[in-house]
Order: structure tokens, then C-alpha cells, then sequence
């Protein structure tokens, strides 16, 4: 069978070295063009489970802003941030709110939390 190479650009770091992805039936097989291993892990990631960590702003009731800054609390998979975009718009925060403060348990079924990472006081 004929491999695949797949081209990517590594986000782990401001460099953003090109890396490519030889793959075989899915899986991959060798990764190019990174100058850390840190390249390696993520390509290999990005081709068979590909994650990121979603940030967004929630509304506020009754404190001294109307919208705090929030985020999960670890990677979600990929194809998992349009629902918990969705469900994230719906969240209401009640003042006073702390840093790190868990808004949403369990985002789009993920096991994983949404925390405020801003505080409010209240009005
Ligand atoms: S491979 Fe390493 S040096 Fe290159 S962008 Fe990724 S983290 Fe940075």
C-alpha cells in the first residue's frame, strides 16, 4: 500500500516548523521537519487524535463586568468544539466569580470542565 504524507505546520512553539507526516493505513509511520521532539508528539497526535483547548467569554449576573473570559480546563477533541461552543453560549455565570471557578462540568459529553479564567465581584 502507498503511504500518505500529510503536511503541517507544529504549533507547539512561535518557530512553527513545517513538519510532515508520512502515514501508513492511518496510522503514522515517520514525522519530518521538526527541530524538538516536542514536533514529533504533536504531529503525530494531530493526525490520529487531534485536540485543543477552547476559550470564549461567558455573561455575568449581577456583577462588576457583564462578560468574564473562560476556558477548558484541558484539551477537547477537535471534532467536540461546536458543541461545547453551543453550551458554553448558554452559561450564565453568577457573581462573584474567582479565577479557576468551574462553570460547566463535563462539556459536550468530554469529561472535561469549563473555568472562568478572569474574576468578577459583584455590583
Ligand atoms: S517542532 Fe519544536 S521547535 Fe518546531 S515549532 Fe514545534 S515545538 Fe517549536
Amino acid at each position: 500500500m502507498k503511504n500518505i504524507k500529510q503536511e503541517l505546520i507544529c504549533i507547539g512553539c512561535p518557530m512553527g516548523c513545517p513538519l510532515t507526516v508520512t502515514m501508513d493505513e492511518g496510522q503514522p509511520l515517520s514525522v519530518s521537519g521538526n527541530t524538538c521532539p516536542k514536533g514529533k508528539t504533536y504531529a503525530e497526535k494531530e493526525v490520529t487524535n487531534p485536540t485543543r483547548i477552547v476559550t470564549s467569554t461567558v455573561k455575568v449576573e449581577g456583577g462588576d463586568r457583564t462578560f468574564i473570559s473562560v476556558k477548558t480546563q484541558t484539551d477537547i477533541p477537535k471534532q467536540k468544539i461546536f458543541a461545547c461552543m453551543e453550551e458554553i453560549n448558554r452559561i450564565v455565570a453568577k457573581a462573584p466569580i474567582a479565577s479557576g471557578d468551574v462553570l460547566l462540568e463535563n462539556v459536550a459529553g468530554t469529561g472535561v470542565a469549563v473555568v472562568a479564567t478572569k474574576a468578577a465581584g459583584r455590583m
